[in-house]
């Protein structure tokens, strides 16, 4: 089984968008690595993430670091022999972003950026308070590194037959 680079920039952007979550990589003060499940939208090469005004990762990313986002589609774990544990693999897509966090506040557009996110889980568009707005952190991170790849990809003409109605 495969491992393969993804380059089209279409590509990214569906794996990107079938993920539920994000991971998102900062570094804290004491250089240790700090690394959350995240909510996430994305339009027009950018990310966008929502917080609380407090807690830790609120006061991270309010330093404007540079971050390492992951995302991850749903994996599905496939063999070539059953009996082989080195034949075993997990297909899946993986996306990892580098990118510094810039603060959003304004008002509109953090509007803008929670229709972004909610599109994301609902497809649907909402009205949201104005001390709601206020209240919540919106995190914007541009892709200015991508790689994405995909895993687990079988080499067809070693599959015995019954094997290939797994993929
Ligand atoms: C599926 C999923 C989606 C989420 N989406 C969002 C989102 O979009 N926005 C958002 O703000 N938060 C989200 N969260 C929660 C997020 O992972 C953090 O728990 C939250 O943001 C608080 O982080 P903090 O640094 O402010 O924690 P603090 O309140 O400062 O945490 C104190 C300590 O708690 C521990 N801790 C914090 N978070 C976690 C965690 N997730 N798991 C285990 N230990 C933890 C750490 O040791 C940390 O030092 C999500 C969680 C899940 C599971």
């Amino acid at each position: 089984m495969h491992t393969y680079s993804i380059e089209e920039q279409e590509r990214v952007e569906r794996i990107i968008r079938q993920c539920a979550l994000c991971y998102v990589g900062l570094i804290d003060k004491n250089r240790r690595p700090y690394v959350l499940p995240m909510n996430f939208g994305y339009k027009d090469e950018i990310i966008y993430l929502h917080s609380g005004p407090e807690g830790k990762a609120a006061a991270l990313m309010a330093e404007g670091p540079e971050v390492c986002l992951t995302f991850c589609t749903d994996s599905k774990l496939i063999w070539q022999h059953q009996e082989v544990a080195c034949s075993y693999r997990m297909r899946a897509e993986s996306v990892l972003v580098y990118g510094h966090v810039v603060p959003e506040e304004d008002f509109d557009e953090k509007v803008k950026a929670l229709d972004i996110i909610m599109q994301q889980y609902s497809g649907k568009t909402f009205t949201y308070s104005d001390p709601a707005v206020k209240n919540v952190k919106i995190w914007k991170v541009a892709l200015e590194e991508v790689s994405a790849k995909e895993f687990g990809v079988p080499s067809r003409n070693a599959l015995k037959y019954k094997d290939r109605d797994r993929f």
